[in-house]
Order: C-alpha cells, then structure tokens, then sequence
C-alpha cells in the first residue's frame, strides 16, 4: 500500500509540476498580446515628502487584467516577461503610460510631481533599451525629464559592466533621477554608492515592517538614513503601514514614506482625487 500510494504522490507531483509549467507557457504566450489588447493598467502610489506632508512623488506600479484570470500580480508575470525577453517592450509601455500621466498632472496641479517607474535588470542591460527612444518621447510629448525617474535593484550595480555604467549617465544626464530599489535586503556590498551617482534609496519594506518592536531594525534604518544623507542621497521608506512606523521614521530623519498606511496603489483617476485632497 505504500509502494501504490508512493507512486501517487509521484503521479500527483508530476502531474501539478505539468500543470505550473502548463500555466506558465500559457501566460507567456497572453502576455504577447496583452499590450495590443490593453489589457495593462498603471497603479500609483503617493510617496509623502515628511517635511512638507505632501505628494511629491509617485510609484507606477503595473497591473495585467487578464480576462481569464482577473488581475494578475507583476510578482507572478514580470519574472515571465524577463524570461521571454518581452519585458523590454512590456517596459517601453509602462514609461510612456507614467510620462503620459505625469504629463497631465503636472499641467493640472504644478507641484512638480515626480512619477518613479520600475525597470528591471534584465531590461536595463538589454541592447533593445533604447534610452534615446524615451527621450525623445519626453520631448515630443513636452514633458521636463525630471518628471520622471527610474527604480533599479542593487544587484544591477554589483558587478555592473560598462554598457549598464554608461546608461546610468545617459538617464542622468538627461535629467531623470535614479533610486535603488528594495535597499538592504540584497548584497549589502556599499561600495557600488560611490561609484554610481544615485538619488534616492529606499529602505526595503522589511526593514519598517517591525520598526516599533524590532530594535534593531530601527538602529539598521537609522544607520541607512545617516549614510545616505552623508553620501548626499534622500531617502524613502517602502511599506508604511502604521502611524508609529511614520513617527519613527521622522524622529530618524527619513525624508520620505510610501505605503498602506497613506495609500495603497490607486488607478489614475482615483491617485488624481487623492492629490487634491490633504494628507494626514
Ligand atoms: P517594488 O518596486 O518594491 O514595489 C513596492 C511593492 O510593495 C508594490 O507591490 C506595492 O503595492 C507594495 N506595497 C506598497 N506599500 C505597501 C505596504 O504598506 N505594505 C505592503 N505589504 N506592501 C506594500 P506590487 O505592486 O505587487 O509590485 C511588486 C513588484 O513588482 C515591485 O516591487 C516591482 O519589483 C515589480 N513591478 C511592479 N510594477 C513594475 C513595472 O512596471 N516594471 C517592472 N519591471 N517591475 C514592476
Ligand atoms: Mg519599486
Ligand atoms: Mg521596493
Ligand atoms: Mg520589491
């Protein structure tokens, strides 16, 4: 009975390891389409800037509503696009939905509003890129670069090769602002900071998740806010949830704070009605 059950489990392993690579072919494939058909949508989320209380910034966050399926998360289908090669072009329409937004809201509102947009490794080091496309876009649409900038990961400039070294200049110099995203949970290896000029970090979730109860995340939080700001370098807490986290990173000096506990990520329209009214 064993052996026979044994042999179960097996079949019913195999069988779901089919199905989770049945499943992933089929949402590359969609994914091809899912551009044409616009089945993308951008979220955004309000960043607060502390010392004015404000919206000063906002995180574009990519949706898929598959027919099928409904909403699908980027954890699940960006991972895919990488895999495929079709995040470049994936990435391409996330830029020109953000700078289209961005666009809009500053000829409404004049705060100077900043949208960050995500861009992942595998798209940043590919030759399709085309930097020169996105600015000549900014350009045609009449949007100030700085409207913009971009969320990298640490791991991008470990072991950065010349070709990822010289687009970081470009979108520099071009005007658009560079952050490093999910900062302290990947290699820790500080030096890449000197090397690179970078605006923002920002302290992955993880670290302000337990700010109130974990001592020493608050001393690690601390300690990035101090080097930072020594470096020259603003810095933003992800994942804020609660009012003492906000408290916290006050007393610390972080500059900025994004997440649930100001807003989750909303569809334009609403991120629109969220910017007129006052924040807590
Ligand atoms: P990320 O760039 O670190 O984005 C922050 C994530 O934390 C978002 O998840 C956001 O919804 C979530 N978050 C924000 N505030 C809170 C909070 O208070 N508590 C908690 N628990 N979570 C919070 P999301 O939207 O599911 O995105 C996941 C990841 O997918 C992103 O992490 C980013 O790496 C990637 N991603 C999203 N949009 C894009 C995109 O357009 N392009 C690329 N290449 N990657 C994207
Ligand atoms: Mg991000
Ligand atoms: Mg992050
Ligand atoms: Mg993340």
């Amino acid at each position: 009975a064993a052996k026979t059950s044994g042999r179960n489990r097996l079949a019913y392993f195999t069988q779901s390891l089919h199905d989770e690579a049945q499943n992933r072919l089929k949402l590359m494939h969609d994914m091809h389409f899912a551009v044409e058909n616009r089945q993308f949508e951008l979220h955004f989320q309000p960043i607060i800037d502390f010392a004015s209380g404000h919206v000063s910034k906002a995180e574009a966050l990519i949706r898929w509503n598959h027919p099928e399926r409904g909403m699908i998360s980027p954890a699940e289908f960006i991972p895919l696009a990488e895999e495929s090669g079709l995040i470049v072009k994936i990435g391409d329409w996330v830029f020109r939905e953000a700078a289209a937004q961005a666009k809009r809201w500053c000829e409404l509102y004049d705060i100077g509003l900043q949208i960050s947009v995500n861009v992942s490794p595998v798209q940043f080091q590919s030759d399709a890129l085309s930097i020169e496309d996105w600015l000549h876009h900014l350009n045609e649409i009449g949007l100030d670069a700085n409207h913009l900038s971009i969320e990298i990961t640490e791991g991008l400039l470990l072991n950065a090769s010349d070709d990822v070294k010289e687009k970081l200049l470009r979108f520099r110099d071009a005007g658009i602002q560079v952050a490093i995203d999910d900062f302290g949970v990947g290699y820790s290896a500080l030096s890449y900071l000197k090397r690179f000029d970078i605006d923002y970090l920002k302290i992955d979730q993880s670290f302000i998740q337990n700010l109130e109860t974990n001592q020493n995340d608050l001393v690690l939080s601390e300690a990035i806010v101090m080097m930072a700001h020594r470096l020259g370098l603003n810095v933003i807490a992800e994942g804020v949830e609660t009012q003492a986290q906000r408290h916290l990173l006050l007393e610390i000096g972080c500059d900025h704070g994004q997440g649930y506990f100001f807003s989750r990520p909303l569809p334009a329209a609403a991120f629109e009605e969220f910017l007129v009214k006052p924040v807590a």
